[in-house]
């Protein structure tokens, strides 16, 4: 499988780029985002066999469609350690909950840190080390986190050879619970920066230091963002999963609906559904953030400015663009880079552009069967509510995003699959407002906040931070 740039550019000078080409190296040369070069088919032999595959072999299954440069016993090595009831608390990995008939939770939350991010940067700590070790290179990992993403990137890279992790947190901005979690880590490979200002200015600070191409290429420096393709793909294996969990013949369709930020996980989903696995609708659910769900009503896509993004109960919602919505424009204009390139030249000029009228518009929800839906803070303090009372089941408030908006689009003989992107232990504050009680927390998890914290405060100063990751990487 050879990879292309969404912009038509190229990963590297000479030759095609592989899956372990792009591993490492989030953007093409030309700014765009790293694309198959065919979807792979599943065949309808295939799609039978895999309906009583392990977790483990099911991700070998579909990921070697897309990996080619890896051989196939290392592959297979990698899955088996990656996806392992140890980790993730259960032989099923993304187990289903059935609400009622036709209505389904699947959990993709029960990784380490207790959002469904583990199940891709699982695998990623694990791919990484592997191609690190084979190319004798080493990796220093540079992110900022409000949260989620960070620690997920920790607990995936703690103890990994060749790696480091920088993470970059805006100081006691974070909850207890999120902060303990990524603070309480002692492995020497992970450092812990808490910055004084807000997310933003820690964010910056990594751009600064990413455009310094000098240090960056000395220091070996990388990230792991949202728009990773290894972690889009990682995604794609859990639609098959719930699709074969919610049916019992290849023969029914299923809908997924996914509570949405930078579209990375509906975007796996989309590409669940253009190799052939029998999805009936995406629903893409935003909370009050709804640049998607303004795209995918009336055909504009208009990114927010900082000021303009609200900070919610469902926070890794809280997003002004959506980094992985590129991907699917370039699938929705057939795959021509000339359209995608020009298109992103308008968000740069003006701020987004407008479909409705085209056929493109058209096509989003016939040809590509997108929908969606916006939940609101009332919305999931309902939705929390109403799922305690009827099922007995406390859900997280993206979870409850998600639930809100697959509700509009039930339609009958249809299971809808709503992907439960995170445990309610993680927000117990809003869980509090909802029930009136403290949510549940995992045993392991009882006092994380009482053990000692690892981490350095520093002022929002790209230079300052830059001494600390030289002086670190011993480059
Ligand atoms: C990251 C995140 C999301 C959004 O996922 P995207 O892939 O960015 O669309 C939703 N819920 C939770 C809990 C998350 O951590």
């Amino acid at each position: 499988m050879n990879y292309i740039s969404t912009r038509g550019g190229a990963f590297k000078p000479d030759g095609p780029a592989k899956f372990c080409d792009i591993l490492l190296e989030g953007l093409a040369l030309d700014g765009g985002l790293a694309m198959p070069e065919i979807y792979p088919r599943v065949m309808p032999h295939e799609l039978e066999a895999w309906r009583f595959l392990s977790y483990p072999e099911l991700a070998n299954e579909v990921m070697r469609k897309f990996i080619d440069d890896i051989s196939a016993i290392e592959l297979r090595g990698l899955l088996m350690r990656t996806y392992t009831p140890k980790i993730f608390g259960s032989q099923e990995i993304t187990p289903l909950k059935t609400l009622e008939p036709g209505l389904h939770l699947l959990g993709l939350s029960n990784g380490p840190t207790l959002a469904f991010k583990d199940v891709a940067m699982q695998f990623l700590g694990n791919v990484f080390e592997y191609v690190l070790a084979k190319e004798g290179r080493e990796l220093n990992i540079l992110g900022a986190t409000s949260g989620d993403t960070g620690s997920a990137a920790e607990y995936a890279m703690r103890g990994k050879r060749g790696i480091r992790v920088f993470m970059l947190s805006p100081h006691k901005k974070m909850s207890p619970f999120q902060t303990a979690q990524m603070f309480s880590l002692q492995d020497p490979n992970i450092f812990n920066i808490a910055v004084e200002g807000v997310f933003d200015d820690a964010q910056d600070i990594v751009k600064a230091v990413s455009n310094d191409t000098v240090f960056k290429a000395r220091h070996r420096i990388g990230t792991v963002n949202s728009i990773n393709w290894a972690r889009v793909l990682a995604q794609v294996v859990y639609y098959f999963k719930g699709y074969f969990a919610a049916t019992t013949s290849n023969e029914q369709t299923v809908s997924f609906a996914v509570p949405s930020g930078n579209f990375g996980n509906i975007c796996a989903g989309h590409i669940a559904r253009m190799m052939g696995l029998p999805i009936h609708k995406l629903v893409c659910a935003t909370n009050e953030n709804d640049v998607l769900d303004e795209f995918f009503r009336t055909g504009v896509y208009r990114v927010r400015k900082s000021a303009e993004t609200q900070q919610t109960s469902s926070p890794s919602m809280d997003i002004s663009k959506a980094s992985n919505f590129e991907r699917f424009v370039f699938d929705l204009f057939d795959r021509d880079p000339a359209r995608v390139r020009a298109l992103w030249q308008q968000v740069d000029r003006e701020g987004g552009f407008d479909l409705s009228g085209t056929p493109q518009f058209e096509a989003i929800s016939k040809r590509f069967g997108f929908v969606s839906g916006r939940s609101t803070h009332f919305d999931r303090i309902q939705t929390i509510r109403h799922t305690d009372e009827e099922y007995d089941l406390v859900i997280d408030t993206h979870t409850a995003d998600g639930l809100k908006v697959a509700r509009q689009h039930l339609e009958p003989g249809v299971p809808m699959v709503v992907l439960e992107t995170a445990q309610p232990a993680k927000f117990s504050e809003t869980i509090v407002e909802a029930l009136g009680r403290e949510p549940l927390r995992p045993a392991h998890f009882a006092n994380i906040e009482a053990l000692p914290q690892r981490f350095e405060v520093m002022s929002p100063n790209a230079d300052q931070i830059k001494n600390f990751i030289a002086r670190h990487t011993g480059l």
